[in-house]
């Protein structure tokens, strides 16, 4: 493939309607976890599938995670998205039907987490249509939300995404207000809920053998998270959480989450919804504006 590096916005700006938050909201929190489980060691690297303690991390998911993560949101009365590989759906079955009989959203998140690959845009494409597959199989849903696994994109995919019937995207990381892509052969792209690397918990809570990292705690992640979303409030923006049942079902993560939930339901003017909510509210907005002026 020729690469084109000419100097231009690789993802130009769209036309975006003003943004006004339902209830008088001012701002958006999109609570999106990953259900990787095992896909986020074996989607990149299949010889990891014969390491059963590498892999085991990701078993963290059904084994505890996601039953711990559902139990916060319970707790605290709030419904979110949960970006699922089709991997994981038909390898934990149950696990999984506990997060849609629990009323979350579930979104796509590719098949094997692979990630995507415009120098292979059949297999690229492949895992796209393999994750609807497995989804309908496992759980009888076919998702409206795709986050990109291992967070890549490019333009053949979002085009591809939107002839499969997905109305948003979540994996950008260039503005904090949702857009739309731009059309892709006459169909309107996805809307874009970007997300901020600031949220994704795996920056701070993940470290494996083959790949050690230091580990943070309360000390530098609550704060972090804190002062992340209250300058994006004072913005008006949508703040995206990037997390994962293995990263943030730990005990001790669990309840830095807890806490962070706890501090932005206690704002009282932060509109809390799932990606789906938010798409369908950027829509709305978005025909208010197209209407013609009388
Ligand atoms: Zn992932």
């Amino acid at each position: 493939m020729n690469h084109d590096l000419s100097p231009r916005p690789l993802n130009p700006a769209p036309q975006a309607p003003q943004m006004i938050w339902p209830n008088g909201s001012r701002s958006a929190l999109f609570i999106g976890f990953d259900v990787d489980a095992e896909t986020a060691w074996i989607g990149n690297n299949a010889s990891n599938v014969d390491r059963m303690v590498t892999t085991s991390h990701g078993g963290y998911d059904a084994r505890v995670g996601i039953a711990k993560i559902l139990e916060l949101m319970d707790e605290l009365e709030l419904k979110a998205t949960f970006f699922t590989p089709g991997w994981t759906a038909l390898a934990h079955p149950a696990a999984c039907e506990k997060i849609l009989k629990s009323g979350h959203e579930i979104g796509h998140h590719g098949y094997l987490h692979k990630m995507p690959d415009r120098e292979r845009l059949e297999e690229t494409f492949d895992e796209i249509d393999r994750g609807f597959e497995a989804l309908q199989q496992a759980l009888g849903v076919r998702p409206i939300g795709y986050r990109a696994p291992s967070g890549e994109n490019f333009p053949e995919l979002i085009a591809y995404l939107a002839k499969s019937g997905i109305r948003y995207s979540s994996s950008f990381r260039d503005d904090i207000m949702p857009y739309r892509h731009a059309c892709a052969d006459g169909i309107p792209g996805p809307v874009e809920i970007p997300v901020n690397f600031a949220f994704d918990d795996w920056n701070f809570g993940m470290s494996s053998r083959t790949s050690p990292r230091p580990l943070f705690g309360r000390d530098a992640v609550l704060p972090l998270w804190i002062d992340e979303f209250e300058a994006t409030h004072a913005w008006g923006g949508v703040t995206t959480l990037v997390l994962h049942p293995q990263v943030s079902g730990r005990p001790m993560r669990w309840h830095i989450l807890r806490d962070f939930l706890r501090h932005v339901q206690a704002k009282g003017d932060v509109w809390i919804a799932t990606g789906q909510m938010i798409a369908d509210h950027f829509e709305k907005v978005e025909r208010q504006a197209h209407r013609p002026m009388r």
